[in-house]
């Protein structure tokens, strides 16, 4: 009999969902991608945005094109999922699966520190990056503060790249000598789940480029006003541009449907992504999965897209009945812009144990090379 797939949210995860299992899946089974955007945005390339080395337009593609053929596009806001019946309410209209895929991301939530939004400028949306960009355009030097104002985030590396982004560019604009840049993060270090080898690495490459690290600084207080933050350990600090990650939270539809647990986001096996729910599964930024070092699996796209590979292979098993079954491994790795037209490169095993292991090489010609070449590949995958 012919099954149908719900796969709800058409960035990194439910797109790689979408195509391994259509390739996987004969076509009398129906997959079903629900997503509220008209397109797929290459997040990493937010950053050469901020920077104006790259247009919305250019990191962006229509969904349409990159879903792929056979698999039915449905878009529109998802207001309630019942994971028991495997069925969605889809702007009123419900849906229902015998299977069931969330990758539905985080949500942004600047709202969450009053006068944030309203202080600076985020690098994690378009909206934002473009208007950092033009902000950065008329800025002629002073102060310029990067913050995380939450000490966990997607791409844990980004905040880290901006800064070094950020002084690059004020060098290309002849500014830098006239610019004081200083990094607030709200964790205790540079990418902490990779270990403390990487974490010295990163905060190196940082603080070689003249820039000003300050790490547990966690923001309590914003003035737009007077350009002034206010730290939770009493340091207050003034700004002439700010540039920050907003805190970050489950979706509204996942916390609203009780699908959050204690983490306050979505628990899944850590090999499966199988959820507590029969045939319902859950991956990407929307999970948190827990490690043996106490800090959980950071949320970010190579970690969502090979999760999705192993769900959509399990899932084609669990529908035809055909293969052995997948479990997923933990290994990631990222490219780190440092400027100059160079990248660092980590990669490692996130479930090792009892800590993760993971290396670092130093920046290098090729390792910015390869980043510019995933955005290609993912911007041209599906066409
Ligand atoms: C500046 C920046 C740099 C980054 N750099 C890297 C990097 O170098 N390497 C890396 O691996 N990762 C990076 N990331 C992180 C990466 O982009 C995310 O981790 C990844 O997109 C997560 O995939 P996902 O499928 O879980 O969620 P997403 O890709 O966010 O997809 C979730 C989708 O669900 C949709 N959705 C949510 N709620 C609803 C609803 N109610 N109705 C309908 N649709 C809904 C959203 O519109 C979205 O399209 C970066 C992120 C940022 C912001």
């Amino acid at each position: 009999m012919a099954s149908t797939t719900l796969v709800l949210g058409g960035g990194v995860g439910g797109l790689v969902v979408a195509r391994c299992l259509r390739r996987a899946l004969p076509h009398p089974h129906r997959i079903v991608l629900v997503e509220r955007r008209a397109s797929f945005l290459f997040e990493p390339s937010l950053l050469w945005l901020m920077t104006g080395d790259r247009t919305v337009e250019g990191i962006s593609r229509p969904l349409p094109r990159l879903v792929p053929k056979g698999v039915e596009l449905v878009r529109g806001e998802i207001e309630r999922i019942e994971p028991e019946k495997r069925r969605v309410v889809v702007e009123g209209s419900a849906l229902e699966g015998d299977h069931l895929v969330i990758a539905l991301g985080a949500e942004l939530a600047a709202d969450q520190l009053p006068g944030l939004a309203e202080g600076g400028h985020d690098f994690y949306t378009p909206a934002g990056a473009a208007g950092l960009r033009d902000a950065l355009s008329a800025f002629t030097g002073g102060r310029l503060v990067v913050m995380t104002a939450a000490p966990a985030y997607k791409c844990p590396g980004a905040p880290y790249e901006a800064a070094m982004l950020l002084e690059w560019y004020c060098r290309r604009r002849g500014i830098r000598d006239r610019t004081e840049i200083t990094l607030y993060a709200a964790e205790p270090g540079p990418m902490g789940t990779a270990g403390p080898e990487v974490s010295r690495g990163v905060r190196q490459m940082v603080e070689s480029k003249g820039i000003a690290y300050h790490p547990e600084h966690q923001v309590v207080g914003v003035d737009p006003a007077e350009r002034r933050l206010r730290f939770a350990n009493g340091v207050e600090a003034g700004y002439d541009l700010l540039a920050f990650v907003p805190p970050h939270r489950a979706p509204r539809v996942v916390r609203e449907s009780g699908l959050a647990a204690e983490s306050g986001w979505m628990a899944a096996d850590r090999r499966t992504f199988e959820t507590v729910h029969p045939r319902v599964y859950a991956l990407g930024d929307v999970v948190s999965v827990p490690l043996a070092m106490g800090k959980p699996l950071p949320k970010a796209g190579v970690f969502a897209e090979r999760q999705a590979q192993v769900v959509a292979h399990n899932l084609a098993r669990e529908i035809t009945g055909r293969g052995s079954p997948a479990s997923y491994d933990g290994v990631g790795e990222c490219f780190l812009e440092t400027g100059e037209g160079r990248a660092g490169f980590g990669k490692g095993d996130f479930y090792a144990e009892p800590a993760p292991r993971v290396g670092l090489h130093p920046p290098a010609r090729r390792w910015h090379a390869a980043k510019v070449l995933l955005e290609r590949m993912w911007l041209r995958r599906w066409i």
